[in-house]
Protein backbone atom coordinates (compact mmCIF):
# COMPACT_ATOMS: atom_id res chain seq x y z
CA UNK A 1 0.00 0.00 0.00
CA UNK A 2 2.77 2.44 -0.17
CA UNK A 3 3.32 3.08 3.31
CA UNK A 4 7.10 3.93 4.39
CA UNK A 5 9.05 0.78 6.16
CA UNK A 6 8.93 2.08 10.01
CA UNK A 7 11.51 2.97 11.29
CA UNK A 8 12.73 0.80 13.81
CA UNK A 9 11.55 -3.06 14.40
CA UNK A 10 12.05 -4.44 17.86
CA UNK A 11 14.80 -6.61 15.80
CA UNK A 12 14.37 -10.16 16.91
CA UNK A 13 11.16 -9.73 18.63
CA UNK A 14 9.23 -12.82 17.00
CA UNK A 15 5.80 -11.31 17.66
CA UNK A 16 6.20 -7.52 16.26
CA UNK A 17 6.85 -8.62 12.52
CA UNK A 18 4.68 -11.16 12.49
CA UNK A 19 1.84 -9.21 13.97
CA UNK A 20 1.73 -6.21 11.48
CA UNK A 21 -0.39 -7.15 8.44
CA UNK A 22 1.93 -4.22 7.04
CA UNK A 23 5.04 -2.82 8.46
CA UNK A 24 3.70 0.39 8.11
CA UNK A 25 -0.18 -0.33 9.49
CA UNK A 26 -0.82 -0.58 12.90
CA UNK A 27 -3.74 -1.62 14.73
CA UNK A 28 -5.59 -2.00 17.41
CA UNK A 29 -4.58 -5.27 19.57
CA UNK A 30 -7.37 -7.58 21.10
CA UNK A 31 -7.74 -11.06 22.08
CA UNK A 32 -3.80 -11.75 22.05
CA UNK A 33 -3.34 -10.50 18.80
CA UNK A 34 -3.74 -7.85 16.22
CA UNK A 35 -6.82 -6.65 15.00
CA UNK A 36 -7.10 -5.14 11.72
CA UNK A 37 -9.77 -3.09 10.31
CA UNK A 38 -9.91 -2.32 6.64
CA UNK A 39 -12.78 -0.17 7.09
CA UNK A 40 -11.14 1.98 10.13
CA UNK A 41 -10.52 5.85 9.48
CA UNK A 42 -6.98 5.94 9.69
CA UNK A 43 -4.70 8.78 11.14
CA UNK A 44 -0.82 9.44 10.67
CA UNK A 45 1.36 9.00 13.17
CA UNK A 46 5.14 10.97 12.82
CA UNK A 47 8.32 11.74 14.63
CA UNK A 48 8.00 15.14 16.16
CA UNK A 49 11.84 15.34 15.95
CA UNK A 50 11.93 14.96 11.80
CA UNK A 51 8.36 15.51 10.72
CA UNK A 52 8.60 11.90 8.73
CA UNK A 53 5.81 9.33 9.15
CA UNK A 54 6.50 6.64 11.23
CA UNK A 55 2.76 3.99 11.22
CA UNK A 56 -0.75 4.92 9.57
CA UNK A 57 -2.90 4.30 12.50
CA UNK A 58 -6.11 2.56 12.31
CA UNK A 59 -8.83 4.33 14.50
CA UNK A 60 -10.96 1.92 16.81
CA UNK A 61 -14.77 3.26 15.88
CA UNK A 62 -17.46 2.33 18.49
CA UNK A 63 -17.52 -1.29 17.20
CA UNK A 64 -13.90 -2.27 17.99
CA UNK A 65 -14.08 -0.35 20.97
CA UNK A 66 -17.03 -2.90 22.05
CA UNK A 67 -15.30 -5.63 20.64
CA UNK A 68 -12.24 -4.84 22.74
CA UNK A 69 -14.38 -4.52 26.02
CA UNK A 70 -16.21 -7.71 25.37
CA UNK A 71 -12.78 -9.39 24.60
CA UNK A 72 -11.90 -8.02 28.14
CA UNK A 73 -15.05 -9.39 29.70
CA UNK A 74 -14.86 -12.44 28.53
CA UNK A 75 -11.67 -12.82 29.79
CA UNK A 76 -12.08 -11.42 33.20
CA UNK A 77 -13.92 -14.71 34.61
CA UNK A 78 -10.86 -16.66 34.10
CA UNK A 79 -7.82 -14.56 35.04
CA UNK A 80 -9.87 -13.63 38.04
CA UNK A 81 -9.59 -17.02 39.11
CA UNK A 82 -6.02 -17.69 38.80
CA UNK A 83 -4.10 -17.37 42.33
CA UNK A 84 -1.87 -14.08 42.52
CA UNK A 85 1.09 -16.51 42.24
CA UNK A 86 0.40 -17.56 38.84
CA UNK A 87 -0.67 -13.70 37.75
CA UNK A 88 2.53 -12.22 39.19
CA UNK A 89 4.63 -15.08 36.94
CA UNK A 90 3.21 -14.18 33.90
CA UNK A 91 3.90 -10.29 34.78
CA UNK A 92 7.30 -10.68 35.93
CA UNK A 93 8.08 -12.80 32.80
CA UNK A 94 6.65 -9.52 31.15
CA UNK A 95 9.31 -7.16 32.91
CA UNK A 96 11.73 -9.78 31.98
CA UNK A 97 10.97 -9.29 28.29
CA UNK A 98 10.94 -5.21 28.52
CA UNK A 99 14.34 -5.66 29.52
CA UNK A 100 15.71 -8.14 27.04
CA UNK A 101 14.10 -5.60 24.47
CA UNK A 102 15.41 -1.92 26.26
CA UNK A 103 16.97 -0.93 23.06
CA UNK A 104 14.15 -1.74 20.59
CA UNK A 105 11.36 -0.01 23.17
CA UNK A 106 13.62 2.63 24.04
CA UNK A 107 14.51 3.55 20.49
CA UNK A 108 10.71 3.27 19.45
CA UNK A 109 9.61 5.70 22.31
CA UNK A 110 12.12 8.42 21.11
CA UNK A 111 10.16 8.33 17.65
CA UNK A 112 7.30 8.60 18.97
CA UNK A 113 8.17 11.04 21.84
CA UNK A 114 10.73 13.45 20.55
CA UNK A 115 12.45 12.92 23.95
CA UNK A 116 16.33 11.81 24.03
CA UNK A 117 17.45 8.15 24.13
CA UNK A 118 19.62 8.45 27.02
CA UNK A 119 16.43 8.83 28.75
CA UNK A 120 14.04 6.56 27.03
CA UNK A 121 16.94 4.18 27.49
CA UNK A 122 17.87 4.80 31.27
CA UNK A 123 14.25 5.63 32.66
CA UNK A 124 11.17 5.09 30.54
CA UNK A 125 11.54 1.25 29.43
CA UNK A 126 13.68 0.61 33.05
CA UNK A 127 10.65 1.89 35.21
CA UNK A 128 7.53 0.21 33.27
CA UNK A 129 9.97 -3.61 33.98
CA UNK A 130 9.97 -2.21 37.61
CA UNK A 131 6.19 -1.61 37.98
CA UNK A 132 5.49 -4.90 36.18
CA UNK A 133 8.24 -6.86 38.61
CA UNK A 134 6.71 -4.76 41.36
CA UNK A 135 3.21 -6.05 40.96
CA UNK A 136 4.49 -8.96 39.87
CA UNK A 137 6.06 -9.25 43.44
CA UNK A 138 2.82 -8.46 45.51
CA UNK A 139 0.01 -10.02 43.17
CA UNK A 140 0.39 -12.99 45.47
CA UNK A 141 -0.08 -11.33 49.27
CA UNK A 142 -3.13 -9.18 47.94
CA UNK A 143 -5.66 -10.56 50.57
CA UNK A 144 -8.75 -8.99 53.07
CA UNK A 145 -8.71 -9.14 56.51
CA UNK A 146 -9.68 -11.00 59.27
CA UNK A 147 -12.38 -9.33 62.10
CA UNK A 148 -12.73 -10.80 65.52
CA UNK A 149 -16.43 -10.21 66.19
CA UNK A 150 -16.66 -12.25 69.57
CA UNK A 151 -17.18 -15.76 70.84
CA UNK A 152 -19.50 -16.96 68.23
CA UNK A 153 -18.82 -14.60 65.16
CA UNK A 154 -16.22 -13.08 62.74
CA UNK A 155 -16.02 -11.13 59.99
CA UNK A 156 -13.63 -11.39 56.85
CA UNK A 157 -12.64 -8.99 53.73
CA UNK A 158 -12.22 -10.34 50.49
CA UNK A 159 -10.37 -7.98 48.54
CA UNK A 160 -11.80 -8.32 44.78
CA UNK A 161 -10.93 -7.24 41.19
CA UNK A 162 -13.30 -4.39 40.03
CA UNK A 163 -13.89 -6.18 36.53
CA UNK A 164 -12.75 -4.55 32.99
CA UNK A 165 -10.57 -1.58 33.77
CA UNK A 166 -9.85 1.27 30.72
CA UNK A 167 -6.46 2.81 30.75
CA UNK A 168 -6.23 6.32 28.76
CA UNK A 169 -2.98 7.77 28.53
CA UNK A 170 -1.21 11.04 27.96
CA UNK A 171 1.82 11.05 25.38
CA UNK A 172 4.81 11.83 27.44
CA UNK A 173 5.43 8.93 28.54
CA UNK A 174 3.63 5.97 26.95
CA UNK A 175 5.20 3.04 28.18
CA UNK A 176 5.57 4.22 31.35
CA UNK A 177 1.79 4.89 31.66
CA UNK A 178 0.79 2.04 29.69
CA UNK A 179 2.93 -0.05 32.90
CA UNK A 180 1.54 1.90 35.41
CA UNK A 181 -1.97 1.10 34.65
CA UNK A 182 -1.31 -2.16 33.57
CA UNK A 183 0.61 -3.65 36.31
CA UNK A 184 -1.32 -3.44 39.61
CA UNK A 185 -4.92 -4.22 37.21
CA UNK A 186 -3.58 -7.29 36.06
CA UNK A 187 -1.87 -8.08 39.34
CA UNK A 188 -5.33 -7.65 41.12
CA UNK A 189 -7.30 -9.74 38.82
CA UNK A 190 -9.02 -6.96 36.63
CA UNK A 191 -8.42 -7.28 32.08
CA UNK A 192 -7.89 -3.92 30.34
CA UNK A 193 -8.64 -2.25 27.61
CA UNK A 194 -5.46 0.64 27.34
CA UNK A 195 -6.15 3.64 24.88
CA UNK A 196 -2.47 5.19 23.97
CA UNK A 197 -2.37 9.24 23.17
CA UNK A 198 -3.04 9.33 19.47
CA UNK A 199 0.52 10.85 19.27
CA UNK A 200 2.27 7.96 20.96
CA UNK A 201 0.48 4.96 19.61
CA UNK A 202 3.49 2.81 19.11
CA UNK A 203 4.51 1.17 22.95
CA UNK A 204 1.11 0.30 23.74
CA UNK A 205 0.88 -2.16 21.17
CA UNK A 206 4.66 -3.36 21.62
CA UNK A 207 3.65 -3.61 25.36
CA UNK A 208 0.55 -5.83 24.55
CA UNK A 209 2.79 -8.44 22.00
CA UNK A 210 5.22 -8.52 25.04
CA UNK A 211 2.32 -9.38 27.68
CA UNK A 212 0.98 -11.65 25.15
CA UNK A 213 4.57 -13.65 24.79
CA UNK A 214 5.09 -13.81 28.48
CA UNK A 215 1.67 -15.72 28.82
CA UNK A 216 -0.77 -13.70 28.79
CA UNK A 217 -4.30 -15.02 28.36
CA UNK A 218 -5.89 -13.55 25.36
CA UNK A 219 -8.24 -10.64 26.20
CA UNK A 220 -6.95 -9.78 29.25
CA UNK A 221 -4.60 -6.77 27.93
CA UNK A 222 -6.30 -5.34 24.99
CA UNK A 223 -4.64 -1.50 23.32
CA UNK A 224 -7.14 0.19 21.37
CA UNK A 225 -5.76 2.98 18.81
CA UNK A 226 -7.65 6.19 18.65
CA UNK A 227 -8.33 9.75 19.84
CA UNK A 228 -10.43 11.58 22.21
CA UNK A 229 -13.58 10.01 20.54
CA UNK A 230 -12.17 6.49 20.64
CA UNK A 231 -11.38 7.56 24.93
CA UNK A 232 -14.91 8.29 25.19
CA UNK A 233 -16.56 5.41 24.11
CA UNK A 234 -14.24 3.37 26.08
CA UNK A 235 -15.39 5.91 29.10
CA UNK A 236 -19.16 5.50 28.20
CA UNK A 237 -19.20 1.97 27.69
CA UNK A 238 -21.16 -0.03 30.44
CA UNK A 239 -19.47 -2.67 30.21
CA UNK A 240 -16.33 -1.07 31.74
CA UNK A 241 -16.29 -0.82 35.52
CA UNK A 242 -12.93 1.31 35.98
CA UNK A 243 -11.62 4.26 33.97
CA UNK A 244 -7.74 5.92 35.13
CA UNK A 245 -6.87 8.51 32.88
CA UNK A 246 -3.16 10.06 32.50
CA UNK A 247 -4.01 13.38 30.97
CA UNK A 248 -5.05 16.92 31.27
CA UNK A 249 -7.42 18.75 34.09
CA UNK A 250 -9.96 19.70 31.22
CA UNK A 251 -9.96 15.29 29.72
CA UNK A 252 -10.13 14.41 33.24
CA UNK A 253 -13.12 16.57 33.76
CA UNK A 254 -15.14 15.35 30.45
CA UNK A 255 -13.98 11.73 31.46
CA UNK A 256 -15.28 11.93 34.90
CA UNK A 257 -18.37 13.28 33.65
CA UNK A 258 -18.70 10.44 31.33
CA UNK A 259 -18.12 7.96 34.06
CA UNK A 260 -20.94 9.22 36.12
CA UNK A 261 -23.41 7.87 34.05
CA UNK A 262 -22.95 4.65 34.93
CA UNK A 263 -21.17 4.97 38.15
CA UNK A 264 -17.63 3.78 37.07
CA UNK A 265 -14.20 3.79 39.52
CA UNK A 266 -12.38 6.34 38.15
CA UNK A 267 -8.62 7.69 38.78
CA UNK A 268 -7.66 10.65 37.14
CA UNK A 269 -3.82 12.01 36.49
CA UNK A 270 -3.56 14.94 35.41
CA UNK A 271 -1.70 18.51 35.38
CA UNK A 272 0.30 21.06 37.88
CA UNK A 273 2.37 23.62 38.11
CA UNK A 274 3.99 22.34 40.83
CA UNK A 275 6.09 24.45 43.47
CA UNK A 276 9.64 23.92 44.18
CA UNK A 277 10.79 26.06 46.96
CA UNK A 278 14.49 26.61 47.30
CA UNK A 279 15.76 28.10 51.06
CA UNK A 280 18.17 30.30 52.14
CA UNK A 281 20.15 27.11 53.99
CA UNK A 282 19.93 25.14 50.37
CA UNK A 283 22.59 22.94 49.24
CA UNK A 284 22.22 25.92 46.21
CA UNK A 285 24.56 23.45 43.58
CA UNK A 286 21.57 20.58 44.60
CA UNK A 287 18.66 22.58 44.36
CA UNK A 288 20.03 23.84 40.81
CA UNK A 289 20.04 20.20 39.96
CA UNK A 290 16.07 19.61 41.00
CA UNK A 291 15.55 22.84 38.88
CA UNK A 292 17.06 21.03 36.17
CA UNK A 293 15.25 17.73 36.34
CA UNK A 294 12.44 19.63 37.57
CA UNK A 295 11.53 21.58 34.31
CA UNK A 296 13.59 20.40 31.92
CA UNK A 297 13.73 16.94 31.82
CA UNK A 298 11.77 15.35 29.09
CA UNK A 299 11.91 19.09 27.06
CA UNK A 300 9.79 20.34 30.39
CA UNK A 301 7.05 17.79 29.42
CA UNK A 302 6.69 16.59 32.46
CA UNK A 303 3.08 16.81 34.43
CA UNK A 304 4.66 17.05 38.24
CA UNK A 305 7.05 19.53 37.42
CA UNK A 306 8.41 22.15 39.41
CA UNK A 307 7.33 25.38 36.73
CA UNK A 308 7.21 27.58 39.86
CA UNK A 309 10.69 27.82 41.17
CA UNK A 310 10.39 29.72 44.63
CA UNK A 311 13.90 30.88 45.70
CA UNK A 312 14.49 32.80 49.14
CA UNK A 313 15.47 36.63 48.60
CA UNK A 314 18.87 36.27 49.71
CA UNK A 315 20.03 33.64 47.55
CA UNK A 316 17.84 34.60 44.34
CA UNK A 317 21.07 35.71 42.17
CA UNK A 318 23.13 33.60 43.23
CA UNK A 319 20.60 30.68 42.42
CA UNK A 320 19.66 32.09 39.12
CA UNK A 321 23.38 32.92 38.17
CA UNK A 322 23.79 29.22 38.26
CA UNK A 323 20.57 27.81 37.16
CA UNK A 324 21.09 30.07 33.94
CA UNK A 325 24.64 28.95 33.37
CA UNK A 326 24.29 25.34 33.58
CA UNK A 327 21.01 25.67 31.52
CA UNK A 328 22.84 27.01 28.35
CA UNK A 329 25.49 24.17 28.34
CA UNK A 330 22.30 21.39 27.81
CA UNK A 331 22.49 20.10 24.73
CA UNK A 332 19.10 20.55 22.27
CA UNK A 333 19.17 18.09 19.49
CA UNK A 334 18.40 14.69 17.41
CA UNK A 335 16.99 13.15 20.35
CA UNK A 336 18.63 9.77 19.09
CA UNK A 337 21.88 10.83 19.40
CA UNK A 338 23.21 10.11 22.96
CA UNK A 339 24.94 13.32 23.50
CA UNK A 340 21.21 15.39 24.15
CA UNK A 341 19.35 16.73 26.74
CA UNK A 342 16.51 18.24 25.29
CA UNK A 343 14.53 16.54 22.81
CA UNK A 344 12.00 17.40 20.63
CA UNK A 345 8.42 18.60 21.90
CA UNK A 346 5.47 16.11 20.78
CA UNK A 347 3.96 17.90 17.93
CA UNK A 348 3.90 21.63 15.87
CA UNK A 349 0.23 22.61 17.69
CA UNK A 350 2.27 21.92 21.23
CA UNK A 351 5.36 23.73 19.81
CA UNK A 352 3.16 27.21 19.09
CA UNK A 353 1.08 26.48 22.66
CA UNK A 354 5.48 26.62 24.29
CA UNK A 355 6.39 29.91 22.06
CA UNK A 356 3.04 31.03 22.78
CA UNK A 357 3.27 31.32 26.23
CA UNK A 358 7.13 32.15 26.09
CA UNK A 359 5.81 35.39 24.27
CA UNK A 360 2.89 36.19 26.68
CA UNK A 361 5.67 35.50 29.40
CA UNK A 362 7.66 39.08 27.65
CA UNK A 363 4.01 40.70 27.27
CA UNK A 364 3.20 39.87 30.94
CA UNK A 365 6.66 41.68 31.85
CA UNK A 366 8.73 38.96 33.23
CA UNK A 367 12.15 39.07 31.95
CA UNK A 368 12.89 35.98 29.80
CA UNK A 369 16.85 35.33 31.00
CA UNK A 370 17.47 32.69 28.66
CA UNK A 371 15.88 30.65 25.96
CA UNK A 372 12.65 30.15 24.94
CA UNK A 373 13.38 30.36 20.94
CA UNK A 374 12.69 27.36 18.53
CA UNK A 375 15.69 25.92 17.49
CA UNK A 376 16.00 25.51 13.67
CA UNK A 377 19.93 24.38 12.89
CA UNK A 378 20.11 21.88 10.31
CA UNK A 379 18.28 18.91 10.41
CA UNK A 380 16.63 20.51 13.90
CA UNK A 381 14.22 22.62 11.30
CA UNK A 382 12.16 19.85 11.00
CA UNK A 383 11.22 19.20 14.16
CA UNK A 384 10.06 20.71 17.44
CA UNK A 385 12.87 22.29 19.26
CA UNK A 386 13.06 24.31 22.14
CA UNK A 387 16.04 25.86 24.00
CA UNK A 388 14.69 25.99 27.93
CA UNK A 389 13.62 28.88 28.99
CA UNK A 390 14.18 30.84 32.33
CA UNK A 391 11.72 33.98 33.21
CA UNK A 392 12.86 35.66 36.37
CA UNK A 393 10.89 38.81 37.77
CA UNK A 394 7.78 37.48 37.68
CA UNK A 395 4.70 37.66 39.48
CA UNK A 396 2.14 35.05 41.11
CA UNK A 397 -0.73 36.87 39.00
CA UNK A 398 1.21 36.19 35.82
CA UNK A 399 -0.80 33.43 33.65
CA UNK A 400 2.96 31.66 32.64
CA UNK A 401 2.95 31.78 36.50
CA UNK A 402 -0.58 30.27 36.69
CA UNK A 403 -1.02 28.08 33.90
CA UNK A 404 0.53 24.37 32.64
CA UNK A 405 2.74 25.15 30.04
CA UNK A 406 4.04 21.40 29.97
CA UNK A 407 7.25 22.66 27.86
CA UNK A 408 10.94 24.21 28.98
CA UNK A 409 9.75 27.14 30.75
CA UNK A 410 10.73 28.02 34.47
CA UNK A 411 9.57 30.69 35.98
CA UNK A 412 11.68 32.15 39.20
CA UNK A 413 10.18 34.12 42.23
CA UNK A 414 11.90 35.25 44.96
CA UNK A 415 9.95 34.91 48.43
CA UNK A 416 11.14 35.89 51.56
CA UNK A 417 9.31 33.75 54.63
CA UNK A 418 8.17 30.43 55.24
CA UNK A 419 4.75 31.07 55.53
CA UNK A 420 4.67 33.64 52.53
CA UNK A 421 5.90 30.75 50.40
CA UNK A 422 3.87 28.10 51.66
CA UNK A 423 0.97 30.38 51.50
CA UNK A 424 1.91 31.36 47.55
CA UNK A 425 2.88 27.61 46.53
CA UNK A 426 -0.47 26.57 47.65
CA UNK A 427 -2.54 29.53 46.12
CA UNK A 428 -3.28 27.49 42.61
CA UNK A 429 -6.09 24.74 41.54
CA UNK A 430 -3.36 22.36 40.95
CA UNK A 431 -1.70 20.12 43.60
CA UNK A 432 0.27 17.38 41.97
CA UNK A 433 3.89 17.79 43.58
CA UNK A 434 6.33 20.66 45.34
CA UNK A 435 9.61 20.50 46.16
CA UNK A 436 11.61 21.85 49.27
CA UNK A 437 15.34 22.05 49.33
CA UNK A 438 16.79 23.39 52.85
CA UNK A 439 19.07 21.64 54.85
CA UNK A 440 16.89 22.28 58.29
CA UNK A 441 14.96 19.12 58.35
CA UNK A 442 12.50 20.30 60.52
CA UNK A 443 12.20 23.30 58.55
CA UNK A 444 11.30 20.65 55.49
CA UNK A 445 9.30 18.77 57.17
CA UNK A 446 7.40 20.84 58.59
CA UNK A 447 7.05 22.84 55.08
CA UNK A 448 6.04 19.49 53.35
CA UNK A 449 3.00 18.94 55.96
CA UNK A 450 1.69 22.14 54.78
CA UNK A 451 1.87 22.12 51.14
CA UNK A 452 -1.43 20.72 49.30
CA UNK A 453 0.36 18.57 46.57
CA UNK A 454 -0.02 14.82 46.79
CA UNK A 455 3.66 13.88 45.78
CA UNK A 456 6.34 15.85 47.16
CA UNK A 457 10.19 15.88 47.47
CA UNK A 458 13.19 17.22 50.19
CA UNK A 459 16.21 17.94 48.61
CA UNK A 460 15.56 16.28 45.59
CA UNK A 461 13.08 16.22 42.27
CA UNK A 462 10.55 14.29 40.28
CA UNK A 463 11.92 10.81 41.49
CA UNK A 464 8.89 8.60 41.58
CA UNK A 465 9.79 4.81 42.30
CA UNK A 466 6.81 2.82 42.11
CA UNK A 467 7.48 1.61 46.15
CA UNK A 468 5.69 5.29 46.70
CA UNK A 469 2.09 6.33 45.99
CA UNK A 470 1.99 8.79 42.89
CA UNK A 471 -0.97 11.43 42.44
CA UNK A 472 -2.60 14.40 42.74
CA UNK A 473 -4.81 16.55 45.34
CA UNK A 474 -7.21 19.36 44.30
CA UNK A 475 -7.71 19.11 40.46
CA UNK A 476 -4.77 17.67 39.74
CA UNK A 477 -6.27 14.56 40.05
CA UNK A 478 -7.82 11.41 42.15
CA UNK A 479 -6.35 8.08 43.36
CA UNK A 480 -2.72 6.88 43.31
CA UNK A 481 -0.83 4.77 40.96
CA UNK A 482 2.34 2.71 42.13
CA UNK A 483 2.99 1.22 45.38
CA UNK A 484 0.44 -0.03 47.61
CA UNK A 485 -2.21 2.30 46.93
CA UNK A 486 -2.55 1.39 43.38
CA UNK A 487 -4.17 -1.93 44.74
CA UNK A 488 -6.63 -0.29 46.21
CA UNK A 489 -7.66 2.06 43.07
CA UNK A 490 -7.96 -1.71 41.36
CA UNK A 491 -9.92 -3.76 43.83
CA UNK A 492 -13.25 -3.75 46.22
CA UNK A 493 -13.47 -5.31 49.11
CA UNK A 494 -16.39 -7.25 50.10
CA UNK A 495 -17.54 -7.79 53.90
CA UNK A 496 -18.38 -11.41 55.01
CA UNK A 497 -20.12 -11.73 58.12
CA UNK A 498 -20.12 -15.12 59.58
CA UNK A 499 -22.53 -16.62 62.44
CA UNK A 500 -21.49 -19.08 64.34
CA UNK A 501 -24.24 -19.30 67.16
CA UNK A 502 -27.89 -19.11 66.80
CA UNK A 503 -29.68 -16.33 65.17
CA UNK A 504 -31.17 -13.85 67.71
CA UNK A 505 -34.17 -12.98 66.42
CA UNK A 506 -36.62 -10.23 68.48
CA UNK A 507 -40.05 -11.25 67.24
P1 LIG B 1 -5.04 15.05 27.03
O1 LIG B 1 -5.90 15.36 28.19
O2 LIG B 1 -5.19 15.84 25.80
O3 LIG B 1 -5.23 13.52 26.59
C1 LIG B 1 -5.06 12.45 27.49
C2 LIG B 1 -5.67 11.20 26.90
O4 LIG B 1 -7.10 11.32 26.91
C3 LIG B 1 -5.29 10.95 25.44
O5 LIG B 1 -5.17 9.56 25.22
C4 LIG B 1 -6.49 11.53 24.70
O6 LIG B 1 -6.61 11.00 23.41
C5 LIG B 1 -7.62 11.09 25.60
N1 LIG B 1 -8.85 11.86 25.46
C6 LIG B 1 -9.02 13.09 24.95
N2 LIG B 1 -10.33 13.47 25.04
C7 LIG B 1 -10.98 12.44 25.64
C8 LIG B 1 -12.33 12.22 26.05
N3 LIG B 1 -13.29 13.13 25.86
N4 LIG B 1 -12.64 11.05 26.66
C9 LIG B 1 -11.69 10.13 26.90
N5 LIG B 1 -10.39 10.27 26.53
C10 LIG B 1 -10.04 11.41 25.92
O7 LIG B 1 -3.55 15.10 27.59
P2 LIG B 1 -2.19 15.00 26.77
O8 LIG B 1 -2.12 13.68 26.09
O9 LIG B 1 -2.03 16.25 25.98
O10 LIG B 1 -1.12 14.96 27.96
C11 LIG B 1 -0.67 16.10 28.61
C12 LIG B 1 -1.42 16.28 29.92
O11 LIG B 1 -1.32 15.09 30.71
C13 LIG B 1 -0.85 17.39 30.77
O12 LIG B 1 -1.86 18.16 31.34
C14 LIG B 1 -0.09 16.63 31.84
O13 LIG B 1 0.07 17.35 33.02
C15 LIG B 1 -0.93 15.42 32.03
N6 LIG B 1 -0.15 14.33 32.62
C16 LIG B 1 -0.41 13.96 33.91
C17 LIG B 1 0.36 13.00 34.52
C18 LIG B 1 0.07 12.54 35.92
O14 LIG B 1 0.51 11.44 36.27
N7 LIG B 1 -0.60 13.29 36.75
C19 LIG B 1 1.50 12.38 33.82
C20 LIG B 1 1.64 12.82 32.46
C21 LIG B 1 0.86 13.78 31.89
P3 LIG B 1 -5.84 11.72 22.20
O15 LIG B 1 -4.43 11.94 22.61
O16 LIG B 1 -5.92 10.74 21.14
O17 LIG B 1 -6.57 13.01 21.99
Amino acid sequence: MGLPERQVHTAGHPGKVAGMSDPGLLHSWISGAPAPDPDAARFDNRNPATGQLLAVVEEADAAMVDRAVRAARDAFPGWAARTGAERGRILRAAADGLRAFNDEFARLEVLDVGKPLSEAHEVDVASAADCLEYFAGVAAAIGGQHVDLGPSAFGYTRREPLGVCVGIGAWNYPLQIAAWKAAPALAAGNTMVFKPSELTPTNAFEFANVLAEAGLPPGVFNAVQGRGSTGRALVEHPGVDKVSITGSVATGKKVMAGAAATLKHVTMELGGKSPLIVFDDADLDNAVSGALLGNFYTQGEICSNGTRVFVHRSVHDDFVGRLRERTERMVVGDPLDWKTHVGSLISPEHLDKVLGYVRLGVEEGATLLTGGDRVTEGDLANGCFVRPAIFVGCDDGMRIVREEIFGPVACVLPFEDEDEVVRRANDTDFGLAAGVFTKDLARAHRVVARLQAGTCWINTYNLTPVELPFGGVKQSGLGRENSLAALDAYTQLKSVYVELGDVDAPY
